[in-house]
């Protein structure tokens, strides 16, 4: 695009497990100018994870404050962890023309609608509920109860899809990635999005 306005909020909620970090990573490598927001949590890092690239870890007084100065687009609690988005963050990405994906629960896509923010937002479902429980199972070290927790805590999100705009299941990764880059596409030529290119061009005749 040669005219870049403001950038898009695109929003991908799914339940955990279903595999949607590693597909939005994917997509924003492929994407040009689309960009994923890097989460405040107060959980501690789990191993492999590094500070400022899988999240910003904080400490629970850290995060309590910034919640109070105002300073999230929108924040949650997650199993017992506090999660947020950086409002100034994704100002700052938005402002500069990039499109920006907020991987966040129900919770926080409520949130961000709530505000009245523009959103397009993407849910994201494992193709059954026995292969989010194999999933679950296969990547973490997690205790049997925290699994059940993760499944109960599932069940009652893709109840949610409905809010959604569109929702992609993650049958198969690539598959995956590519249904969500078509969904960038498509709403990166809406009208809305395109008018002032086009009546650059509309000039010209
Ligand atoms: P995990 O601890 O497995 O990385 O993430 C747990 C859950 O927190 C996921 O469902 C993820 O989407 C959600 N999450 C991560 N960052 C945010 C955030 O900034 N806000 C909200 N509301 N949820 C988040």
């Amino acid at each position: 695009m040669s005219s870049k306005g403001r950038g898009l909020l695109f929003i991908v909620s799914a339940p955990s497990g279903a595999g949607k970090t590693t597909l939005v990573e994917r997509l924003v490598e492929l994407v040009p100018h689309l960009r994923m927001s890097r989460s405040y949590t107060s959980r501690g890092a789990r191993q492999g994870e590094a500070d400022g690239v899988d999240y910003n870890f904080v400490t629970r007084d850290r995060f309590d404050a910034m919640a109070a100065a105002g300073e999230f687009l929108e924040w949650a609690d997650v199993f017992g962890n506090l999660y947020g988005t950086g409002a100034a963050d994704a100002e700052t990405m938005l402002a500069a023309g990039d499109d920006v994906v907020l991987v966040i629960d129900v919770q926080g896509a409520r949130k961000v609608r709530a505000r009245g923010l523009q959103t397009c937002a993407v849910f994201v479902m494992p193709p059954s509920f026995d292969v989010l429980e194999q999933r679950l199972r296969g990547r973490s070290k997690d205790s049997e109860g925290a699994i059940q927790r993760r499944l109960q805590v599932a069940r009652d999100e893709v109840a949610a899809f409905t809010e959604y705009d569109f929702v992609v299941v993650n049958d198969e990764v690539a598959a995956a990635v590519d249904r969500l880059r078509a969904i960038v596409v498509a709403e990166r030529a809406r009208l809305q999005r395109m008018q002032r290119d086009a009546d650059t061009i509309v000039e010209t005749f």
